[in-house]
This record gives C-alpha cells, structure tokens and sequence, in this order.
C-alpha cells in the first residue's frame, strides 16, 4: 500500500539541503561516526580493532547529549532467574502489536553479553552485598533487569567510562564542536560522507567535508521537536533530518514516548525539563490530580507503576479536566533516607529549584522523552542507502515498536554498535567521488523554533486528533525560509526540528488509529488492521509513505 501524503512544496523543508556545495576543506577517513553517546562511542570502540580510520564528529562536547542524563539503567537478562525470552515477552507486551520479534530477538540475546563489554571497559554498575551487579525492576519489566549505576546515575557513568576509553586511543580521532549538515552521495546514490562546520579545530573551522565510504548516524534522539522535553538541548533530530533529505526511509515516527512524571516549571519553561523517574513512584511515591486526590488506582490495576502512555494518558486528562497545567507527584512517604540513597541526582535537582520532595508535593506533567521510530534499518543498523548505517535513538530498528520498553534504549545502542562493527568487519563499501549536493538550500530562521515546538506539543502530543495534527502541519509549512549569507548553527538546527516535525506530523495525521504512546481522540481505538509499520521517504521533492509488515526490512541495494 502506498499513499502520497500531502507534500512539503518542491524544494520545501524537507527537500532543501542545508548548505551550498562548496565546503572549504575535506578530510578523509574510513569510517565517519556522527554523534558520540552509547551508540557512536561504543561504535568506535567496537571498530578500532578492524584496521580503519575512524572518526567521530560531534556537535557539542563530546559527553553532551542523551546518554549522560539516563537515569534508570539498561536493561538485560543478567539474573539467574531471568532470561532472554522472559525479556522479549515484556519488550513485545511493551511494543504494544508493533515491534520486529526479529529484532527483539537481536537485542535481547546479545544484550547481558554487550552489558558485560560495558563492565570490561570499567563501568561501574552498583553491586549487591555479594559483589553481583544490582538488579533493580522497571515499569512493564516482569523481572529484575535494570542494571544501574551511582543510585539514579546510570548515564553519567556510562559516558564517563566510554570516553575515557576513546581518549585513551590515539587511533580513534574526535572532533568536537563539529556539527554536520548533510550527507553526500555518489552518482550511483551511495552515501559517501557529511557536509559538516566545525568551530575552533585550527585549520578546519568552518564549513568543510569528511568524506568516508561507511558514515554512521549516532545523533540521538528529536526532543527539542516540542516545547517541553527530557532530551538535551542537543537533541534536534538532526540525523533523522539529514537522512530524510537524502532520500532515506523514516519509520514511526508518530510514535513518540511521553514521560508522565517531568517537574512542570511554569508556562514560559521550554527545551529540556527535569525527569523524576518511574523509579520514584517504583519506590512508593503517588500521583495527585490538581484538587489533591490520588486517580491512578481506578485506572489501571498497576496505579501509578501502570505503563508510560496509561498513566500519560490519565495525567493529561486530570489536567485537562481541572483546567490545570500539572497534577502532583507526592513522594513523601519515601522519607530522607531513601532520597538520598536511591535518588540523589533527583533530590539534589528538585532542591536547587526550590522544591524538597522529603516535605513538598512536586508539580509533574508529560513532556517528550524518548523517539520509537526514525532511520528505518535492518537487523546490522543498515539504512536504506548504501553506505548510512543508523545507531541508537536516530533509528528505528523496530526492537521499540509502538512504546519503547524502559531501560531497552541504552542496550539498543550498545547492541546494534556492536553489530554495525560486524558488518564493517566484513569490508567497506566502494568508495567513491561524492556528487554534488542536488537541490536549492535553505535554512529557517532560528526564531522560528519556539513557533515549530509550541505547534507540535499542541498538535501532535499525548493526545491529538487529525484537527490538531493538520493544524501542527499547517503552522510549521508556512514558516519562511531563506539562506542567508551567514547561517548560525540555531538556524541550521532550527530546520532539522522543522524537517523532523514534518515528517512526524504526516506519519501522525495518517495513522488512524490509537496504539501505544499516543491517543487520537477521533479513532480512540486500536485497529488489528494497523499493524504495520509507516515508511515514509523523499522521492522528487515529495514526502511518500509506505505501509509494511513486521519484519525488519532486507535492503537490495545492501546486497549488490
Ligand atoms: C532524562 C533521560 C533519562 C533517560 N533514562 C534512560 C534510562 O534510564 N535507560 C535507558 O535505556 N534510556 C534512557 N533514556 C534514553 C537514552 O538515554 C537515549 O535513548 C540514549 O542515550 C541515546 O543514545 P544515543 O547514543 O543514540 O544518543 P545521544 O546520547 O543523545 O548522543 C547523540 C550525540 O549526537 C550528537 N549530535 C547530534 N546531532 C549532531 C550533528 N548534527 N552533528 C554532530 N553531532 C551531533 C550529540 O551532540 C550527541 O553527542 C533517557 C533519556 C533521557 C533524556
């Protein structure tokens, strides 16, 4: 099945490149990782052993971005009462009818083996008494999996072991503060590396080339798509972006995970919010509705511990129907020690916004928090263009289907890395003279940002409608474009959220149906006849989407 969605204009949003194509300098390596958080700096350890040159480039410092934040852990069947397949149960439940059980099997079975990498290079999980690793349960985990690391620290430890490996090998080169623009192609379409600017890396400032036969999308997740996130300011979707403009099948994307429990911090807050994790409420803490009364337990049999998008849903709506912007977390029976011990970063956070969770109710509402769907790829973290592999939150591997599993979004980075390395194992693609970029650039201005994040966290959020999701769409096709003789780094940002909250909004407003982590208030159901996948790609200047079955896809192009 095959529906041309209405379009951005031809040489709109999407269709633009960012940038004229003359870069001023050019580098070349073998292997060009874009991003650096589990997945591009696990990616370049897997790869330093195969004899090529490697490079990461990544936009910020190179410990800036998702990664660093996890909070929870990552998830694996390391308990001796646990299994891979008990794993796969949850991830499917979790998935709600949409997952690839291919690709759950994937990330599953490698999972406890790519955990015990992450120790080897000195991760220091928290240990039981015994001097096992410490195995803590999640929301829709029926087992104890989630390895965790300094209380509610995970993430920051994570990153802290894996740079410090990649800064102790001098055949791995980072350039930081080097934020890529787009993918060049060859005449036969392969990609053959990325437009990037750099900022202060002596003769390589400004806007130049990395031109490499294999190029890894690392760029983490869309967050900065709305106006109230978990992501990093970071989080713009640019690897989705930069693969949709080329022409790269995107999946799922209307599958957006909203974490229920973000601290609310007025109406003028915007960009990244703090988490209070599930954990919290794992621990005892419960959720009041704006008049103070307790709602979760009639809801579902699970109360406040129900999955993500149930207890999204149920906060929205007490919202909604006290006319109030956020409902109330109350985890006071926790007490000080239990703060402290288990959730320090957490109560140390609250604290320094004035607010202590020990004696205080904390204000809590939805926000963006983790992208299901993205760089379609098959089971090795091949995108559809020969050349581009996707890792991490940019892709849509199809382990997450319609809601992601908690804690499954660090493994699936590790896992996929790992598997991406076996591929490039194998040999490099041909390497070949890019073409020139094809198309007219254009960039938005850097105020249109707020106007781009408001239009789709009204539109296109926890609960929308085909009204709602067409108004999101409408508002962002009408921001003006131009190219300026100066574009900044917000700008060029500023249209990758535009591109990635276009592609979204179609992939929303077609799927009619409501399944896992959004509700369409006019097809309140979820539909057997919906269990498919939407593939959505550029083709002439024109956004066109595909319906597929559940299974990961099998690239011809991979193979010739
Ligand atoms: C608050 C919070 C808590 C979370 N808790 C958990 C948890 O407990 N367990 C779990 O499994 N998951 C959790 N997640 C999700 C998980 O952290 C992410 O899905 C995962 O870290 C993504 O890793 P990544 O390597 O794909 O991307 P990231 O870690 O986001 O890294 C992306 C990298 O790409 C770079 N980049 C982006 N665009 C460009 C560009 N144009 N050019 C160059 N570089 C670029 C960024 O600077 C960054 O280095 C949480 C997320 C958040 C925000």
């Amino acid at each position: 099945m095959s529906i041309p969605v209405p379009a951005p204009q031809p040489g709109g949003i999407v269709a633009a490149p960012l940038l004229a194509p003359t870069p001023g300098w050019y580098e070349e390596c073998d292997v060009v990782i874009v991003g650096s958080g589990i997945a591009g700096l696990s990616l370049a350890l897997y790869a330093r052993n195969l004899g090529y040159r490697v490079m990461v480039v990544t936009k910020a410092r190179v410990e800036q971005g998702s990664t660093q934040w996890a909070q929870g852990g990552i998830a694996a069947a390391l308990d001796e009462d646990d299994s891979p397949d008990d794993h796969l149960r949850d991830t499917l439940i979790a998935g709600a009818g949409l997952c690839d059980e291919d690709a759950v099997r994937v990330l599953v079975t490698q999972g406890p083996g790519a955990v015990r990498d992450l120790v080897e290079l000195g991760t220091r999980f928290d240990r039981t008494a015994g001097g096992d690793l410490a195995l803590t349960r999640e929301g829709g985990h029926l087992r104890d999996r989630i390895a965790h690391a300094g209380g509610d620290a995970t993430g920051a430890e994570i990153v802290r072991a894996l740079v410090q490996a990649v800064q102790d090998d001098n055949d791995i080169t980072v350039y930081e503060q080097a934020l890529a623009l787009d993918l060049l192609r060859d005449a036969t379409g392969a990609v053959q590396g990325v437009t990037l600017h750099v900022m202060g890396q002596g003769q390589r400032d400004g806007v130049g080339a990395v031109l490499a036969p294999a190029v890894v999308l690392a760029t983490g997740g869309l967050g900065q798509v709305f106006a109230a996130t978990t992501n990093p300011k970071v989080a713009t979707g640019d690897g989705m972006a930069m693969a949709a403009r080329a022409g790269a099948v995107m999946a799922d994307l209307e599958f957006v995970q909203f974490h229920p429990t973000v601290m609310w911090l007025g109406p003028s807050a915007r960009g990244q919010q703090p988490l209070v994790s599930e954990a919290v409420r794992g621990e005892g803490a419960i959720l009041l509705d704006p008049h103070g009364r307790r709602f979760m337990p009639g809801l579902h049999p699970l109360a406040e511990l129900a999955p993500r998008d149930v207890v999204s849903k149920a906060v929205m709506r007490a919202m909604r129907e006290a006319g109030a912007p956020n409902v109330w977390l109350d985890g006071r029976s926790l007490g000080a020690d239990v703060w402290q011990e288990r959730f320090p970063t957490i109560l140390a956070r609250s604290r320094e916004l004035g607010i202590d969770p020990v004696t205080q109710l904390i204000p809590v509402a939805p926000a963006q928090h983790y992208a299901s769907g993205g760089v379609r790829t098959d089971l090795f973290g091949r995108a559809s263009l020969k050349g581009l592999f996707a890792c991490g939150e940019v892709a849509c591997t199809g382990v997450h289907g319609a809601n992601r599993l908690a804690s499954n979004s660090l493994l699936e980075g590790l896992v996929f890395a790992e598997r991406i390395a076996g591929v490039l194992a194998e040999g490099l693609p041909p390497r070949r003279e890019p073409s020139a970029q094809p198309g007219t650039p254009s960039v938005l201005d850097a105020a249109a940002r707020p106007l781009v994040q408001q239009a789709m966290s009204d539109g296109v959020g926890v609960l929308r409608s085909a009204a709602s999701v067409a108004a999101a769409a409408a508002e962002i096709a009408a921001l003006p474009q131009q190219f300026p003789a100066q574009p900044s780094t917000e700008s060029w940002e500023t249209s990758n959220v535009a591109v990635v909250a276009t592609i979204l909004a179609h992939q929303a407003g077609a799927r009619l149906e409501t399944r896992g982590s959004h509700w369409r208030e006019d097809y309140p159901d979820t539909e057997d006849s919906w269990r498919l996948h939407q593939q959505t790609r550029l083709v002439d200047g024109r956004l066109v989407t595909d319906h597929t079955p559940l299974t990961t896809p099998q690239w011809e192009a991979w193979n010739e």
